[in-house]
């Protein structure tokens, strides 16, 4: 199988290039973010005060993860529940970059992307795909833009404009700060990832430029 792994920064735009590669080149695309998203779903749903090791632990133990597609649209589906239209609420952004530093949660979501890799020609997005999930992928990407540009997107996405600019930059920030600096797999460029900085890039150029690259490492699709 052939596996390209796309980390980045929050709002850089990786799961918009992966898509778009993955509709390029035929392949599936898993959205790791979404299986994080889904797992905070399903620990809201548990109404727990605070969030501790041990807790964590247990929810973990018994849950068990359905990914499926409907067209386009990855649904996550926990215990039998389907998350997929709450996956993009702000309070799920902000839980989710919460239990995600737990090692038995991330030991759980790398089994399931380790299944699909092994399954599908497939373009991979999150955070730790490059470095952790997927060391042998055949090509990794690390994409990044400036906070701001980052949080303009944002903004952008979130249509019903309940949160200001600055309070979408100022989560942002938060959010980096967490995915860079937990102790288990941080978010940082594998040491053989190509950095795409799109800053000023349109998604065609971010998607060109990844198809170049695949083509200079000789990877024939
Ligand atoms: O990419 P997205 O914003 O949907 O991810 C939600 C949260 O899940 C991130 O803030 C991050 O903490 C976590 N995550 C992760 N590893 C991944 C993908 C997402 O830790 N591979």
């Amino acid at each position: 199988m052939i596996n390209i792994a796309i980390d980045g920064h929050v709002g850089s735009g990786k799961s918009t290039l992966a898509r778009g590669l993955a509709q390029k080149l035929g392949f599936h695309v898993l959205d790791t973010g979404a299986i994080y998203r889904g797992f905070a779903c399903a620990f809201r749903d548990r109404r727990s005060q605070n969030i501790d090791e041990q807790m964590i632990e247990n929810f973990v133990k018994d849950i068990k993860v359905d990914i499926f597609f409907e067209g386009d649209l990855q649904h996550v589906v926990i215990n039998g529940k389907d998350y997929t239209k709450h996956l993009r609420e702000e309070e799920i952004s902000v839980l989710s970059s919460k239990i995600s530093p737990f090692p038995v949660l991330r030991e759980k979501v790398r089994l399931i992307q380790r299944d699909f890799a092994d399954k599908y020609n497939c373009v991979m997005e999150g955070r730790d795909i490059g470095s952790v999930v997927l060391p042998n992928a055949d090509i990794k990407f690390f994409v990044t833009a400036s906070e701001e540009v980052r949080a303009k997107r944002r903004f952008e996405q979130n249509k019903d404009k309940s949160l200001t600019f600055n309070e979408i930059l100022k989560d942002l920030r938060e959010r980096d700060y967490r995915d860079e600096h937990r102790k288990v797999a941080p978010l940082k460029p594998a040491d053989d990832a190509i950095i795409l900085d799109n800053s000023n890039m349109t998604l065609e150029q971010s998607i060109d430029f990844c198809l170049k690259c695949m083509a200079k490492k000789g990877l024939k699709i």
